[in-house]
């Protein structure tokens, strides 16, 4: 082919540190069965959700619906997760469950959040160990856009979730754009 061993060689030396390659004294190069997506996805799945978590915006069981729609426009936020005292979680309520009962014709200020929301044990939650793509995948799964992340808490001797952080599509989105940069992803980083 006319191509020269000094040729050769910078490629294969990228195609054995990739992995795609692996070289043996004898043998010489053979294919690893690793490919370029197998990597890519190996790389994607060691992102943990602590990395990227952003904080927790929630809301008091005891509010009512008005001051809850206020809340979500303070935080700038698409859902809140409500908690009881203890910061345990008791439900998840999005945009278009406010909206709903908005439509309705009773006073918000008298409508507890509580009759509204999705509530425990329906709630799809994540840890801050598990990975970034798994939470993807139950947001796509579950068609969500919000998962609370948390841990394993008691309160005054009743055992349940802390909220410790969130993940939205944004930080997905986010993610994703990082990783197109070529950068390292932020580690511990607390996005909106
Ligand atoms: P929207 O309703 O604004 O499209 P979502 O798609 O996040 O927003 O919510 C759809 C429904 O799922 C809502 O009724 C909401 O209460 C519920 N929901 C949202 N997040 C969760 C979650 N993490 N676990 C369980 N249910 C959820």
């Amino acid at each position: 082919m006319g191509i020269v061993r000094a040729t050769l060689r910078p490629d294969l030396s990228f195609l054995t540190k990739s992995k795609i390659l692996e070289a043996r004294p004898r043998v010489g190069y053979y294919y690893s069965g690793e490919n370029f997506f197998s990597q890519v996805s190996e790389e994607i799945k060691k992102i943990r959700v602590k990395d990227l978590k952003a904080v927790p915006a929630v809301v008091s069981d005891k509010s009512s619906v008005y001051e809850t729609i206020v809340t979500l426009f303070v935080l700038d936020v698409g859902s809140l997760f409500i908690v009881s005292e203890g910061g345990l979680l008791e439900g998840v309520v999005s945009r278009k469950d406010l909206l709903k009962i908005a439509l309705g014709q009773g006073d918000l200020h008298k409508v507890p959040i509580t009759v509204v929301m999705t509530r425990m044990p329906n709630i799809v939650t994540v840890t801050p160990e598990d990975s970034l793509w798994h939470a993807a995948q139950l947001l796509v799964e579950h068609e969500i856009d919000s998962l609370p992340v948390v841990k394993p808490a008691v309160y005054e001797g009743r055992e349940g979730l802390e909220v410790v952080g969130r993940i939205t599509k944004t930080t997905i989105t986010k993610a994703f754009y990082e990783l197109g940069q070529g950068l390292p992803i932020m580690q511990g980083g607390e996005s909106t």
